[in-house]
């Protein structure tokens, strides 16, 4: 995301600050060019096995089609090696409509997102090493350590860990899913979503990288976290950012560390 200066971010007027309940705008698509997206699709496969995020056949990326179809990664198959022809498609009960291989059992998970998130056009999964090894600790990534991920991401909160591949994950993820764009999914992994596929994938580097910046900072003795007018200007930017984009998110609801 480009840094906008917080001089220039405007102010929160008292109507908006008591806006609590997000508010998604759908914005019209324009018309969507399956191939490109398949392209695309598999290019970001190959990006995530590249980050060393999927080893084996883990993780799996999707991206909305139209309002009824979704583009997914198919089961079984390493994220290194998927083209554009291993896709499948499927209506937004996860029925599969297209493709010869069998869809990522995970794709619930990706509807759900999907379902409460009209703004959502694209959503990555994935096991990375310092994000995932924090959600198999039972830890949250909510400690405001860094102004940009405070900026970009507010917090990163730990859904309760469900059994893979059922619709449980979704259900856990559900709390989450309005005021967040990443969420750990606890002894799992990351989901990390967004209007295009590199916005997710990038969203997903900059989780994996936080994570490790707070295990350095425990190392280190723990840190020094954002407080006060510091983090409160930099939530009501976020806040800001997000209206512009269509987003109406309480700024308050990037503060919470409830969920560790
Ligand atoms: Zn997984």
């Amino acid at each position: 995301m480009t840094e906008t200066p917080l001089t220039q971010m405007p102010e929160m007027n008292s109507e908006t600050r008591s806006t609590i309940v997000c508010e998604t705008a759908a914005v019209p698509k324009a018309a969507r060019c399956e191939a490109k997206l398949r392209e695309d699709l598999a290019g970001c496969s190959a990006d995530l096995h590249a980050l060393g995020f999927a080893p084996g056949t883990s993780g799996n990326v999707s991206v909305r089609l139209d309002g009824a179809r979704v583009l997914a990664t198919p089961t079984g198959c390493s994220k290194r090696v998927v083209g554009p022809e291993d896709l499948v498609v499927v209506d937004m009960d996860g029925h599969q409509l297209a493709g010869t291989r069998h869809v990522t059992s995970e794709i619930d998970m990706h509807l759900a997102i999907y379902k409460a998130r009209p703004d959502v056009e694209a959503v990555v999964h994935a096991h990375p090493v310092f994000a995932t090894a924090f959600a198999s600790s039972g830890l949250a990534l909510d400690q405001p350590l860094c102004s940009e991920v405070v900026m970009t991401l507010g917090t990163i909160p730990l859904a309760a860990y469900a059994t893979t591949g059922t619709c449980e994950v979704g259900q856990t993820l559900a709390p989450y899913l309005q005021h967040h764009d990443a969420v750990l999914l606890a002894n799992h992994g990351v989901v990390t979503y967004g209007d295009s596929l590199m916005d997710a994938l990038m969203k997903m580097e900059t989780v994996e990288h936080f994570a490790q910046i707070c295990l350095v900072v425990r190392q280190l003795g723990g840190g020094a976290t954002l407080e006060g007018k510091h983090l409160s200007d930099l939530l009501r930017a976020r806040a800001a950012y997000l209206e512009k984009a269509g987003r109406r998110v309480h700024w308050a609801n990037g503060a919470s560390a409830s969920h560790s």
